[in-house]
């Protein structure tokens, strides 16, 4: 497998290729940046107080939380600890469920662990059955995505329930839900149940960070333990401590942005369903449309318009399909305008 590519460093325009909240983050983010004294960036971060307000938020016990380096930190330490073959040892696997976030398949490469890739359905519902065909003996980590990136589906609780209860003892089943705020479910509750289930979670996307790199694996001891021995001590900066602070005080912030993209997801479908393209109904702040043969066309037409949106027609089962992020109105009605321009040569 090549090296992962990094989508290229687009800033001109409009950002609707990565799933950030492109009205970005709550002013009172930028507020507390500005209290930060010379005194307190000299010293290293203070992280209490950050992982207090996080469980708080989570509604889970502050020993349960390990803050990273973003999400993809986390999604690293976790397959380098669970996926590290052991001298002597067989080759340990990882299964991937696809499409999925491609960071797990490189991630399980570097960790030196075997990918199992589990093949979609047609309309990317959770292919349970063929996830649990896929466990063996030496499966050590399960990554799912709920709601799924690139789909936008969501995946029934009792199936991660299900697996959990069928991987052998040493295995984890990681649940990645960096879009959990706009499907509003949440596999937290059960972590009590199912003590090898690790959450992830990031403050990239709803609440606007995405530049301060903060996430967290939510889990419990015995699972996280082993992993908050592969983070950095102090990989989450000063910065990024205070400012999720401030961003988990004004949840106001976070519910108008969640208006916005439920607002932008009917404008989206709407769009499609004049111009007959195929879209699977999301959970999340993005939507996967399959343009089918135009996918290049307007990708690189709405470029030209100073507009990016992802093709993953790469990705397993997205032949055709680009991921457009649904989060501002007003950005997603330029979109719009943009896909009936170049769809139907509308001015
Ligand atoms: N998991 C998924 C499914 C994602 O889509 C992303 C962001 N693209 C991440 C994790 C990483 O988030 P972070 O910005 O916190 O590293």
């Amino acid at each position: 497998m090549g090296h992962y590519q990094k989508p290229p460093e687009l800033y001109a325009g409009l950002r609707l290729h990565q799933n950030e909240n492109t009205g970005g983050c709550s002013p009172r983010v930028i507020e507390a940046l500005a209290r930060l004294r010379p005194d307190e960036i000299g010293f290293y971060p203070p992280y209490a107080a950050a992982t207090d307000a996080i469980a708080g938020y989570l509604g889970v016990p502050s020993d349960r939380v390990a803050m990273t380096n973003g999400l993809d930190e986390g999604i690293m330490a976790l397959a380098v600890t669970y996926l590290r073959p052991r001298l002597g040892g067989p080759l340990l696997e990882a299964i991937v469920p696809e499409p999925a976030f491609e960071i797990f398949r490189f991630d399980t490469a570097v960790a030196g662990g075997t990918l199992i890739q589990v093949m979609p359905r047609r309309d990317f519902s959770f292919p349970l059955e063929e996830v649990l065909a896929a466990i063996t003996p030496r499966t050590r980590v399960v990554f799912l995505t709920n709601p799924n990136n690139p789909t936008g589906v969501a995946m029934p609780l009792d199936a991660i329930r299900a697996i959990a209860a069928h991987v052998p003892p040493e295995a984890i089943v990681f649940v990645d839900e960096a879009y959990a705020e706009f499907a509003g479910i949440t596999f937290l509750p059960d972590l009590a149940a199912h003590p090898r289930v690790i959450v992830g979670r990031t403050f990239s996307k709803a609440f606007g960070l995405a530049g301060l790199r903060i996430g967290c694996l939510v889990g419990a001891p015995e699972v996280l333990d082993p992993i908050r021995e592969a983070i950095p001590v102090y990989s989450v900066n000063l910065a990024a401590v205070v400012a999720v602070q401030a961003a988990l005080s004004d949840l106001d912030y976070l519910r108008a942005y969640l208006r916005q993209v439920a607002e932008s997801k009917a404008m989206l479908y709407a769009v499609c369903d004049r111009l007959g393209l195929q879209y699977w109904p999301s959970r999340s702040n993005f939507v996967l449309v399959c343009a089918g043969d135009r996918a290049d066309a307007l990708v690189n037409g709405a470029f030209d318009r100073g507009v990016y949106i992802r093709n993953r027609s790469t990705e397993p089962g997205c032949a055709g399909c680009i991921r457009i992020g649904t989060g501002i109105v007003e950005h997603t009605r330029r979109l719009v305008q943009i896909m009936e321009e170049v769809l139907c040569g509308a001015v």
